[in-house]
């Protein structure tokens, strides 16, 4: 192998050559503002945006109103916890499945926050849902790789409270799965384009009802008029998106969407991988075969360690807490070695990396 093995497309997935094409197309022939001008080119922009609007909305299973561009999946979260304006006599049900970026907005909040069981395999305990005014819900976590109920989570919820706002993170699970949010009944639903092949700088949030919320973010492109004083934001979407829009992701994304949708990373590596790797003694893998990652740990060997030898073989993964500090303290290691795949690789280099993990563990 003479070039760099990714196996790290968890964290960030590669571009494609179609991607990078639809954002230089729009960097050196079409470029302006959205949403600010009256020319051909701008009317060009804002039909660009319009369109990627409802190529998210229709990839989601939403209407093009209930579609918010964000920078990201931290921010879509931190944005979404601001508007609820949780009080001190709020609770917030989190999971030890989530990300810091899924759980700190919340909990840093005034709200009590109270940690959702999860069942033997680790996943969400459907029938010990709590009663809860928010409820985070991480649909796979970027360690364990394995999709939750959500709609059964929902319900569930629901039937506990029916005035719940349930905020779903689908950072990782719209890479592997179709996210459907009549199916999930979810308030919000959350992702970043670079998880799937976009570019980062560009989060996608689906609000199931947008008139029931205010902004937290104030700024131009969002105001309708104001009248004596009086601020009349813009209808639908819009009024969430304060500020010139990230456009070069935003002209991508339509395009990694449709690639992602005829090509999902092919999880028969990570399989592979699984049956090669828990043959080692030295390696105690935490994932379930069917997982859409492989983490694991080694017997006698730090997982930076690990990362620093393998590095230097040109493989990249990733190695350490994965800013999931919850689930590596439930399952007591500080850290671990995570393996993650995407339309990128090869079993040529699957099978490279098994004997290069041989070697190093031998
Ligand atoms: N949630 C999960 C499950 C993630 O994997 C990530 C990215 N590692 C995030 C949230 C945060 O996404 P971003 O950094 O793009 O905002």
């Amino acid at each position: 192998m003479n070039k760099i093995i990714y196996l790290d497309s968890a964290a960030t997935y590669q571009k494609s050559k179609k991607v990078i094409e639809s954002q230089v197309d729009f960097l050196r022939g079409g470029y302006a503002n959205a949403g600010r001008g009256i020319c051909a080119r701008s009317v060009a922009v804002d039909n660009m945006v319009g369109y990627a609007r409802q190529r998210v909305a229709d990839f989601m299973g939403a209407h093009p109103g209930q579609i918010v561009f964000t920078s990201g999946t931290t921010a879509a979260m931190n944005m979404i916890a601001g508007m609820l304006g949780l009080g001190g006599d709020k609770i917030v049900a989190v999971s030890d499945l989530d990300h810091h970026s899924a759980r700190l907005p919340f909990a840093k909040s005034l709200a009590k926050t109270i940690v959702m069981p999860l069942n033997e395999k680790l996943d969400i305990d459907i029938n010990q849902i709590p009663y809860a005014d928010v409820m985070v819900v991480t649909a796979m976590s970027n360690v364990l790789g394995v999709a939750q109920n959500v709609p059964e989570i929902v319900r569930m919820a629901r039937n506990k409270n029916p005035n719940v706002v349930v905020v779903v993170d689908a950072a990782q699970y719209v890479v592997h799965e179709k996210i459907d949010v009549q199916k999930w009944d979810a308030d919000f639903v959350v992702w970043s384009a670079h998880k799937i092949g976009a570019d980062t700088g560009l989060g996608l949030m689906y609000v199931k009802k947008p008139d029931a919320y205010n902004p937290v973010i104030f700024g131009g492109g969002m105001v309708n008029k104001i009248t004596n004083g009086e601020v009349f934001l813009t209808p639908g979407p819009e009024k969430f998106e304060a500020g010139t829009l990230p456009l070069t992701q935003i002209a991508g994304v339509g395009v990694a969407i449709d690639e992602l949708e005829k090509n999902r990373p092919d999880l028969n590596l990570i399989k592979y991988m699984y049956d090669q790797l828990s043959m080692l003694p030295r390696i105690k893998i935490l994932t379930r075969r069917d997982a859409t990652v492989l983490t694991f740990v080694i017997d006698g060997m730090h997982v930076l360690d690990f990362g620093a030898r393998i590095g230097a073989r040109d493989i990249c993964v990733r190695v350490g807490n994965m800013c999931a500090t919850w689930i590596h303290n439930l399952m007591g290691v500080p850290g671990t070695i995570r393996l993650s795949v995407g339309a990128c690789n090869t079993m040529d280099e699957i099978k490279y990396t098994v004997q290069v993990i041989k070697d190093i563990v031998k």
